[in-house]
């Protein structure tokens, strides 16, 4: 199969998503790259993901048999100027793609020596304008081990949600 991958958000950061979708169908054979309207032709899937509310969606057509959005920032509508978060509309990957091992080779710079991941989901927090309570839950759980998403490389970044911006060692936090 083709598929293609689009990365709304596009910001200096690698998708986490993506990367497990892409592992998932090279391990299955398929050929996976960028969609791009100009030069891609016709795919079998194209994943759309996007990570936050205020991106705006991919502008241009998509030529695709099947096109799968996902991630918070479709599962997030404004109503009277105030984030809803509706987990209906937030589909979470199946269990042997979201714990497969990162295709890394996606981001080549962004991952240059840099491992992404979570080790734990969840937050007992609850701050008002924080949807991970609802997406996740509100207790935090480990939910893999390093071993998923770190081979060797020499920064690990963290994506938990409920950890105040930290350093340690080699380590990142990123909430
Ligand atoms: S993830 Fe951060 S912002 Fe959200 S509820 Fe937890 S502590 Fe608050």
């Amino acid at each position: 199969m083709k598929i293609g991958l689009i990365d709304i958000d596009g910001h200096h950061f690698p998708n986490i998503p993506l990367m497990k979708l892409s592992a998932w169908h090279k391990k299955n054979g398929d050929s996976v790259e960028w969609y791009n309207p100009m030069f891609c032709g016709k795919m079998d899937i194209v994943y759309m993901s996007k990570i936050f509310s205020f991106t705006d969606d991919y502008p241009f057509p998509v030529y695709a048999d099947k096109i799968v959005k996902s991630g918070s920032g479709y599962a997030i509508k404004i109503v009277d100027s105030k984030e809803i978060y509706d987990k209906s509309a937030d589909v979470n990957l199946p269990y042997e793609i979201e714990h497969i091992f990162p295709d890394y080779s996606l981001y080549p710079d962004l991952t240059k020596d840099t491992a992404y991941g979570f080790l734990t989901r969840g937050c007992p927090r609850n701050c008002e304008f924080c949807h991970v309570g609802i997406k996740e839950g509100k207790c935090s759980i480990k939910v893999a081990d390093l071993s998923e998403f770190w081979n060797g490389q020499k920064n690990i970044v963290l994506c938990h949600p409920n950890l105040m911006p930290a350093r340690i060692g080699n380590i990142y936090f990123n909430n």
